[in-house]
């Protein structure tokens, strides 16, 4: 095996374990808490199941000796392979569980909810199929289990001590990040990545909720609440050495990546969709859902700016920037 079984920081382990996704491989951790905590754990398939037992036993551990296991979120190359642990306490973010449990009101609300989002920004046919093919895709790596301990911004975990819990929603409204304040590091999920930018994608509303949640802006609040952090430890790619650097440099980035989607609106108007054709001529049919969230993000930035309005006619928002 190639991978090797890490000691990142005092009773930390990573474990990198392939995924068929675009994204890469997928880091999970390992705790020598009270409790042996797993973070994370894996996609679906019987290669990354493979690797994470040769790993787990590199460290003198096998799947049943896991007594609890946190998720960092609800996307299936993070809670995929949670149905190997069963015996285990199983604790994550209240919003991670609908996805596990594949409440079936859930889902369709959610799918009601973006067949209306996608006829509001102007979205073809053919490319909400496509959207709902790739998400179909996705789910098929995950898997189905009950949630037993709801964690939330501010919560010790029990079997954890000295691990607090930061609620970082945004990439996915269920994210949360663990801190250990004795020495400053976070296991982030996909919070915090060194090498590429989260996506903060799109969600429809949960339970009372009416709107959907500003995912960019919430995005945004959620990196300047670890400004603080001393290193992090990432779901995809290489610690982060420097979080304060990188989260500086992210919201930077969005600024001036919303300044330029206001330039290419010039005086134009357009959908959220147009627009997100034009800033991605490409990448839009490959990734049209990541895309879309991408584009939609900075127009609400924009908006919060006030250099954008959007205006209702018919079903439809039209975007256009403000003198
Ligand atoms: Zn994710």
């Amino acid at each position: 095996m190639l991978v090797k079984t890490k000691e990142v920081a005092p009773s930390v382990y990573a474990i990198t374990i392939p995924t068929p996704f675009l994204v890469g491989p997928v880091n999970v951790y390992v705790i020598e808490g009270e409790a042996l905590t797993l973070v994370d754990t894996g996609v679906k398939t019987d290669e990354a199941k493979k690797v994470l037992a040769y790993e787990l036993g590199e460290l003198g551990y096998s799947f049943s000796d896991i007594e609890l296991v946190v998720l960092t979120h609800h996307h299936p190359d993070h809670i995929g392979l949670v149905e190997e642990f069963g015996h285990a306490t199983i604790a994550a973010h209240p919003k991670t569980e609908p996805w596990l449990k594949g409440d079936p009101l859930f889902v369709e609300e959610k799918n009601a909810f973006f067949r209306k989002l996608y006829i509001a920004h102007g979205v073809e046919a053919n490319i909400v199929d496509l959207i709902e093919k790739t998400n179909s895709f996705y789910m098929k790596y995950s898997s189905t289990m009950d949630v037993e301990v709801y964690l939330r911004e501010g919560n010790y975990i029990d079997g954890l001590p000295g691990w607090t819990v930061i609620e970082t929603p945004g990439h996915a409204q269920s994210q949360i990040s663990l801190y250990r304040e004795s020495d400053g590091i976070l296991i982030s999920g996909d919070h915090l990545i060194a090498h590429i930018s989260s996506n903060a994608i799109i969600e429809a509303p949960y339970g009372d909720e009416t709107e959907r949640p500003k995912t960019l802006l919430q995005y945004r609040d959620s990196l300047r609440k670890c400004l603080h952090v001393k290193r992090a430890f990432s779901g995809h790619g290489e610690p982060v050495d420097n979080p304060k650097k990188l989260i500086e440099e992210r919201l930077q980035k969005q600024v001036e990546k919303a300044k330029g989607i206001k330039y290419l609106l010039g005086e134009e108007r357009l959908t959220s969709f147009e627009i997100c054709k034009r800033l991605y001529p490409q990448m839009y049919t490959k990734q049209p859902g990541l895309t879309l969230s991408e584009t939609l993000g900075h127009l609400d930035l924009l908006e919060e700016m006030g250099q954008v309005t959007a205006v209702k006619e018919g079903n439809v928002y039209i975007y256009s920037a403000v003198e």
